[in-house]
């Protein structure tokens, strides 16, 4: 099967699984939505939303996080994997935003990756999903199903980025990737798969026998 059949398939399938994306990580606001996914790297979602709804009821502004202080924000989010780097990288991003950006969370890949602890993937996911500028936020769940779909060599992220937006539809970036990390979280795990168990693998590699080796992310 060609990669453009491919593609339409995958398109297809993901639209009849997910048909609504929504944003997995709890949020009030662009800032809070931006601490969060600095706060989820390496943590699930769901501890995420635990400890943040009650950092977000105290500093629901990159104003009051900054006047919260470091250690209070790192009291909030002790629970967390890296919870003192996180709880210094909030506290001086939200410096930033407050003192350089007039309390507004800036809405350029530039700006937002000038912040402490702001990478490529968070600036994406902001701009993607504050700004809905179209963006394709590449997780280990992409990475890796990007590969097992035959849809990049999985060099690395930037270049798995390249090949899902040359691949796919600008205007079904923002929804895709919230759907294919949806997806991975049900049904692909990094172990434990030949390639040849779910539906939508064998639709895609009908022949396939044996399990694809993945580049991590
Ligand atoms: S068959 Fe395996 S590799 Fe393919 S999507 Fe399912 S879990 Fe992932």
């Amino acid at each position: 099967m060609k990669k453009d059949e491919r593609i339409k398939i995958i398109i297809k399938r993901l639209e009849e699984i997910y048909p609504e994306t929504p944003i997995p990580l709890d949020h009030q606001n662009g800032f809070t939505l931006l601490v969060a996914v600095v706060l989820s790297a390496q943590s699930t979602d769901k501890k995420v939303n635990e400890l943040t709804k009650e950092l977000f009821k105290v500093a629901p502004s990159a104003e009051k996080m900054y006047k919260l202080g470091e250690n209070k924000i790192y009291n909030y989010i002790k629970q967390l994997g890296l919870a003192k780097t996180k709880a210094k990288n909030t506290h001086n991003l939200s410096k930033i935003i407050y003192e350089k950006f007039n309390n507004i969370v800036p809405n350029t890949f530039q700006e937002l990756e000038s912040l402490p602890g702001v990478g490529h993937k968070t600036a994406s996911v902001v701009m993607s999903q504050v700004f809905g500028v179209p963006s394709f936020p590449v997780d280990t769940h992409i990475h890796r199903l990007s590969q097992r779909w035959g849809l990049t060599s999985g060099k690395n992220v930037i270049q798995t980025e390249k090949d899902l937006k040359r691949l796919f539809p600008k205007k079904l970036w923002n929804k895709l990737h919230l759907q294919i990390i949806f997806y991975g979280r049900e049904y692909c795990s990094a172990r434990g798969c030949n390639g040849t168990i779910c539906n939508l693998c064998k639709e895609l590699y009908p022949n396939r026998k044996k399990a694809i080796i993945c580049i991590k992310a």
